[in-house]
């Protein structure tokens, strides 16, 4: 399958993304899959039972650099890492939140990039067991620029690496076993769109997945989407058991439009038709991402356009407060309307969830700390923003004065 054609959007980064520096050309180690390091293993005369010295130590240990990889001897040790990086975050920052059960970190790539990645931890509920969630980011920026989403103001930098992917798993495996706690899920909910970087988001969740490397269970592993159709097809093609997550948001062409300018190009209901063939292709229940946005997708009308949409699709959706950090005209639905709109879907059968936010306070919506990073847009920017968002969601929520 070749590469996904460069999505056609009117998005509206504010950033002036930096230059990037320059890449660092040795692949990640974490990123080879154990066949093609056995072979690198046998091809230098070495016994096979290195390969899996080398993954205990990358999996089990989370060896930073080749220098930790003691049970290796010392020339094979100095050839692994002058072709393979052991590690490709050259720095990580973490911020606490939640009293300690949210953990944001920030990444620096070789190149300077910056990634961002989230750890949540729930705790032991009544029959429910501890979890620890890791959420990750598939792409350096995001090229689909949902006007209320910080990476999306952004704009898109680049595809990250297999091993790039990975290594977030893997330091906030360590992270967790550094305090006594397992890593039990993995979103693909960071920074990026998943689907448009499919063939390496596929390798890293076979990699999380594989029990000679990771060994994370494929239902504990959720992919999540803004509705890249051609991305869906190939993920139905591959039946995997992964969780597959679409981002709707709106459930009107006119609105959605606005809200995720890749529907121009994947209608609404191609999407929803995508997602129904996945659930039968893998017996698994697909569920839905919806942004509350006041005033803008959160009235009783779009509550029945949605009903209407999803029709008798066997799904589960996710009511998520906008987290409002992006420049926006807009705010958050109140948990008033949220939870009537929520009774709407519940009344039609639709399993419905009012998500909380997550770590509002260090700006838990991906890609607010990336941008931080990258000084504040000008205030004249911002205004031609927001007066651009005001007019086209006017435009696309005109229907109501029509009646
Ligand atoms: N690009 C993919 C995955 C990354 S975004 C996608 O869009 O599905 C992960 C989720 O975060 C999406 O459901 C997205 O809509 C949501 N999100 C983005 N910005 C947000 C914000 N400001 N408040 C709440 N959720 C947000
Ligand atoms: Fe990209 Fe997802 Fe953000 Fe939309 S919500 S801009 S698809 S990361």
């Amino acid at each position: 399958m070749g590469p996904e054609p460069a999505p056609q959007t009117r998005s509206l980064p504010l950033f002036n993304l930096p230059a990037a520096g320059k890449r660092d050309l040795r692949p990640g180690l974490s990123g080879v899959p154990s066949g093609e390091v056995a072979a690198w293993l046998t091809s230098r005369g070495q016994p096979a039972y290195r390969t899996r010295q080398i993954a205990d130590h990358l999996w089990s240990a989370a060896a930073q650099s080749v220098d930790e990889l003691h049970t290796l001897p010392q020339a094979v040790r100095a050839q692994l890492g002058s072709e393979f990086r052991l590690c490709t975050l050259a720095e990580t920052e973490v911020r606490p939140a939640d009293n300690g059960l949210t953990q944001k970190a920030l990444h620096r790539l070789d190149d300077g990039r910056l990634i961002e990645s989230v750890l949540m931890r729930y705790p032991a509920r009544g029959w429910r067991r501890a979890r620890a969630t890791v959420c990750i980011s598939s792409q350096a920026g995001c090229a689909v620029g949902c006007p209320f989403c910080a990476t999306g103001e952004l704009g898109f930098a680049r595809d990250l690496e297999v091993a790039e992917i990975v290594d977030q798993v893997r330091f906030w495996r360590h992270w967790l076993a550094g305090v006594g706690q397992r890593l039990t899920n993995v979103v693909f909910m960071g920074m990026g769109e998943p689907l448009l970087n499919t063939e390496r988001v596929l390798a890293a969740a076979a990699a999380i997945t594989d029990r000679e490397r990771f060994g994370l269970g494929a239902r504990h592993v959720t992919i999540s989407t803004s509705g890249i159709v051609p991305g869906m097809e190939q993920l139905i093609a591959a039946r995997p058991q992964y969780t597959l997550a679409v981002s709707l948001h709106a459930a009107r062409p006119e609105l959605r439009d606005v809200l995720v300018p890749l529907n121009r190009r994947y209608p609404v209901d191609t999407v929803v038709a995508a997602a129904g063939r996945y659930a039968v292709a893998t017996g698994r229940r697909v569920s839905y991402e919806y942004v509350m946005i006041e005033g803008i997708n959160d009235t009783a009308d779009d509550a029945a356009a949605l009903v209407q949409l999803l029709g008798a699709q066997s799904t589960h959706v996710n009511l998520i407060p906008m987290n409002p950090v992006a420049h926006t005209p807009w705010q958050p639905s109140s948990l008033e309307r949220t939870e009537a709109f929520a009774l709407v879907l519940r009344s039609a059968g639709i399993g419905t969830t009012v998500r909380r936010n997550r770590g509002v306070d260090i700006g838990a919506a991906c890609g607010q700390l990336a941008a931080d990073q990258g000084g504040a847009p000008t205030p004249a920017a911002v205004a031609r923003r927001r007066e651009l968002l005001e007019t086209r969601s006017a435009a696309a929520l005109a229907y109501r004065s029509r009646g």
